[in-house]
C-alpha cells in the first residue's frame, strides 16, 4: 500500500485526473493551489506532469496528422490491458489522454 507524503492515494487519483488540465493551464487558481503542493511531494505526478508538458510542447510544433488504424488498434489493445491492472492507473489515464489526442488529430 502506497502512502503519499501529502495525502491519501485517493487524493493522488483525483489530482492525476486534473493533471492534463493543469498542463494546459485550464485549472482555476484554487485548483492550481491544490495541485502545486501535491506535485512537489509526489514523484509520480511530477513525472506525469513532465511527460505531458513535453508531449504538449512537441505536439504544438507538429503538423496535424491522422494516426494509422494499426496504431489506434495497438493503443486500444494497450488500454484494454491497462484496465486489467487497476494499480497502474496513471498509465491508464495517460493512455486515455493519448487516445483523446489522436481523436482530436483525426478530426482536424
Ligand atoms: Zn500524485
Amino acid at each position: 500500500m502506497t502512502q503519499l507524503i501529502d495525502g491519501t492515494e485517493e487524493r493522488h487519483q483525483a489530482l492525476t485526473e486534473q493533471l492534463t488540465a493543469y498542463v494546459d493551464e485550464e485549472l482555476s487558481a484554487e485548483e492550481r493551489t491544490q495541485m502545486q503542493p501535491h506535485l512537489l511531494g509526489c514523484t509520480r505526478c511530477r513525472r506525469e506532469f513532465a511527460l505531458q508538458r513535453a508531449l504538449r510542447a512537441r505536439l504544438a510544433g507538429q503538423p496535424t496528422t491522422r494516426a494509422s488504424a494499426a496504431l489506434r488498434e495497438r493503443i486500444a489493445t494497450a488500454l484494454d490491458t491497462a484496465t486489467e491492472r487497476p494499480s497502474d492507473s496513471v498509465s491508464q489515464v495517460w493512455a486515455t489522454n493519448i487516445v483523446r489526442g489522436l481523436g482530436a488529430c483525426s478530426n482536424g
